[in-house]
């Protein structure tokens, strides 16, 4: 009994109601094979989330489910999996968390009966009411089975008095807030939307005669499917029977898409706003190399996530490019997750100094951001180590300061080494002879636009500005449905 508490409490103290969900999203409508097509869609979205992964099929009769633990590749790679999904309509889902519960349960897509038949739903973004909206729910007799901000979208869904599945989606869309891209399957469709400013991504392809739903092109590319086009912001679109029909329930908005998915989070061959995300990274550097002259030898890229930037950037001021890191590619970002212990030995675990190729050099050292400068820290004295002379330090963003609350995982306010040191203070942490950012001008100019609207910010660029499009109303809140959630999640672990 006395043991029973103390592992409660540990959970209790563990958990974070408020998931923080990058996820990639999958859905194809009307095709043979339709699980494998989503489990490889599921594959090219990897990096979106390695946590779990899960589809949802409906085979004319029934919907079938699977639910896994780690890698599409890991679970989905056998017939013996994928014969227990049959049919031609298929929804994935790929969940990154760095903290809170680490279930099945938690685990999309999420699968629903309502009165207006079976719904399956996967979600990419945080719903930034999602808290408040479910403390009506439970107070109206709703019973939550995750923790997962999804399930409110599910639970609106199901209580929607209207007789149509799409018009309880719409109800339910009209209640919630925040950046997120659904794909819903149900007995008769397949369902896209896309948050009122298109904060997290949705694209539309297309193979054969049939429609593909996804978070970023590679998933299309992965199937040879057509890209199409993106679901605009504030877009529901609805596929049935190979036709695309599209319903705008919103009051229009100009699209104001997460800055982000452009410096870090989309794999690089995926296309944003008519450039790949490849592209743009290296727009990002050749920028910074605009605004930050610096004597040095060479240019070295943070692998990967800094090397299209730092290509840019090596090829705009014509300095060598050198792979003064090497990178085990056998260490997955689960390494890295979820405690600061742990993301500090991760960096050690997945690169290593390439002496050969940095000793007695002056080094510029390209990353795509520093968050809580975990890695730039290690990779500095790491280089110096490995006998670099100088190690000149550029990242191809601002400084952020913010955290987002819709769906990139970032640390809090407290954590964000920009939010609580200058230039300076950030330099010596991190131990390198210099330290430089991307101008938020910069920025936007690396991506395609002249300077930052002041008046309507083309991007949602909060973690640099603080100017967050959709207000955080859950953190603003009060907490008492937080630890109600949180009483039953953990008891019935
Ligand atoms: P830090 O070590 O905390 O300064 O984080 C910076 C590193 O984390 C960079 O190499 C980024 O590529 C990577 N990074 C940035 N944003 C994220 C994110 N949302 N999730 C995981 N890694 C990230």
């Amino acid at each position: 009994m006395k043991k029973n508490t103390k592992t409660q409490k540990k959970k209790l103290k563990n958990f974070n109601p408020k998931l923080k969900e990058e996820c990639g999203v999958f859905g194809i409508s009307n095709i043979k094979e339709a699980s494998t097509l989503t489990a490889l869609g599921l594959h090219a979205l990897q990096h979106r989330g390695q946590e779990g992964c899960g589809i949802v099929t409906f085979d004319g009769l029934k919907y079938h489910l699977e639910k896994r633990f780690g890698l599409v590749g890991d679970n989905f790679n056998k017939e013996k999996v994928l014969k227990k999904l049959p049919g031609n309509f298929a929804i994935g889902h790929n969940r990154y968390s760095t903290t809170g519960e680490n279930t099945l349960r938690n685990i999309q897509p999420f699968f629903a009966d309502t009165n207006a038949g079976g719904i399956g739903i996967s979600h990419n973004g945080n719903l930034t009411n999602s808290i408040s909206l479910r403390k009506k729910l439970v107070e109206d007799g709703a019973i939550f089975y995750t923790t997962s901000d999804t399930e409110t979208i599910v639970q609106l869904i199901a209580r929607s008095k209207r007789a149509k599945t799409i018009d309880k989606i719409v109800d339910a869309i009209f209640q919630i807030q925040g950046g997120y891209a659904l794909v819903m399957l149900t007995q008769t469709s397949l369902i896209g939307v896309r948050d009122p400013y298109g904060i997290r991504p949705l694209v539309i392809g297309k193979l054969k005669n049939s429609y593909v739903l996804a978070s970023e092109t590679c998933a299309l590319d992965i199937i040879g499917a057509k890209f199409v086009r993106e679901v605009e912001n504030g877009e529901i679109v609805l596929i049935e029977n190979d036709q695309l029909k599209s319903i705008k329930p919103f009051p229009p908005k100009k699209i104001r898409p997460c800055v982000f998915e452009y410096i870090y989070f989309a794999r690089p061959d995926s296309v944003l706003n008519c450039k790949t995300a490849y592209e743009h990274r290296k727009n990002l550097g050749a920028e910074l190399a605009k605004e930050n002259k610096t004597e040095a030898d060479i240019v070295v890229p943070v692998p990967d996530s800094g090397n299209a930037a730092a290509l840019g950037f090596a090829q705009f001021l014509n300095k060598k490019f050198e792979l003064g890191l090497v990178r085990n590619h056998y260490v997955g970002r689960t390494f890295i997750e979820p405690s600061q212990q742990i993301r500090s030995l991760g960096v050690k675990l997945k690169l290593n100094a390439n002496k050969s190729a940095i000793k007695d050099k002056k080094i510029i050292l390209v990353d795509d951001s520093l968050v809580r400068g975990t890695t730039s820290h290690k990779i500095v004295k790491m280089l110096y180590d490995a006998g670099a002379k100088e190690v000149h330090v550029k990242i191809a963003c601002p400084e952020i300061r913010y955290p987002d609350f819709y769906g990139v995982d970032t640390p809090t306010k407290k954590e964000l080494l920009a939010a609580n040191k200058n230039n300076d203070e950030i330099c010596e942490y991190i131990g390198a002879k210099s330290l430089s950012f991307l101008s938020i001008d910069g920025m936007y100019k690396a991506v395609g636009f002249e300077n930052r609207n002041q008046n309507y910010p083309q991007l949602t660029d909060h973690y640099f500005t603080g100017d967050y499009p959709v207000k955080p109303i859950d953190e603003l809140g009060d907490s008492k449905i937080t630890q109600l959630s949180l009483l039953s999640t953990a008891s019935n672990n």
